[in-house]
């Protein structure tokens, strides 16, 4: 075994509901895995403490002649925007209540380990880089379409983090100029047009008109519970206004696509979520409005795909990041 093989680092990924973590080897091998449920609302100090205790349970079970001294560093995921250099989450939307938080200090007092963070969704882009669909691919683009709309840039092998470790902030592209109102205050961003919050608010705001739908039935007249989930099933049933909606989310995010096809030149382009459950009646108006929008040569060169690791992106994302900084690579 060479050096690189016999030391250990942990990656974990906080959540709003779960904090995950993993012990990996030095080939980003997961070896233990640990999980406990974030209680946000307990404050900073419990989830703190017991994000460390999950992280101390990965060692304790360290048998087999692995010992808590090959352990070299420990990556963590949080959700945005963050410092990645100061290890400082600000405000985690899915934390409320949270502040500016040291978080790598923190961590790091407590465990007694080099301690560094990143965004999920950039994290996301490294572990589909260095371990999922984009192996290989030194130029990536990793989309996520979920609640909201994150992504992250691997440029020439590495992570782009931009000035303030903000790059990849592609949800907040605007698509139209005159769209609906963003989260952050901006009209018509990709995350205002294709998130499942933004499905479903159209949804909502359509049968707040009287428009037919079968959703009101599958909702049973509560429009609070339409999800985009609903939506999507609804639109698989052959429900028009569904239907619309959906083709509407996924023309927008081809519009994306293909802006970030022009500014990044990316091999692959890596795009999940759970919206991306929709399958074709997302995809298809997505590649349509690619082909009108994208430079031929840029569309021949790109790969469009769906994530290779799933749920594990956020925790093998910052097993990289934790093996690429321990051997300060990056
Ligand atoms: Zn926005």
């Amino acid at each position: 075994m060479s050096e690189m093989d016999q030391r250990y680092v942990v990656g974990g990924d906080l959540g709003g509901t779960r904090f995950r973590a993993v012990l990996a080897n030095g080939r980003g091998e997961v070896v233990r895995r640990a999980d406990t449920l974030t209680r946000a609302a307990e404050g900073l100090e419990a989830v703190v403490n017991r994000m460390a205790t999950t992280i101390e349970s990965l060692f304790s079970e360290m048998g087999d002649g692995l010992d808590r001294a090959r352990v070299r560093a420990v990556g963590l995921a949080a959700p945005g925007p963050l410092d990645p250099w100061r290890g400082i989450v600000y405000s985690p939307p899915n934390l409320p209540g949270w502040g500016d938080v040291p978080l790598a200090r923190l961590m790091g007092e407590r465990l007694g380990l080099p301690v560094f963070l990143g965004n999920d969704a950039n994290l996301a882009a490294l572990a589909e880089h260095r371990f999922g669909a984009g192996v290989g691919a030194d130029h990536l683009v990793y989309i996520t379409v979920s609640t909201g709309v994150g992504g992250g840039v691997i440029a020439d092998g590495k992570l782009l983090l931009g000035s303030g470790g903000g790059a990849g902030e592609i949800g907040h592209m605007t698509i139209e100029r005159d769209g609906p109102r963003c989260g952050c205050g901006n009209r018509g961003c990709l995350e205002a047009l294709a998130s499942g919050t933004a499905i479903a608010r159209r949804a909502v705001s359509l049968l707040a008109t009287g428009a037919p739908s079968r959703i009101r039935e599958v909702v049973a007249g509560n429009l609070s519970r339409v999800t985009a989930e609903v939506v999507v099933q609804a639109a698989a049933a052959g429900d028009a206004l569904a239907g619309q909606i959906i083709r509407d989310a996924g023309t927008a995010l081809g519009v994306g696509v293909a802006n970030v096809m022009h500014l990044y030149d990316p091999q692959i382009i890596v795009i999940g979520g759970g919206v991306v459950n929709a399958g074709a009646l997302l995809f298809d108006p997505m590649h349509a409005e690619i082909e009108r929008r994208a430079l031929a040569a840029f569309r021949e060169r790109t790969r469009i795909t769906t994530p290779a690791l799933g749920d594990a992106c956020g925790v093998l994302g910052a097993v990289a990041l934790a093996l690429a900084l321990a051997s300060g690579a990056q």
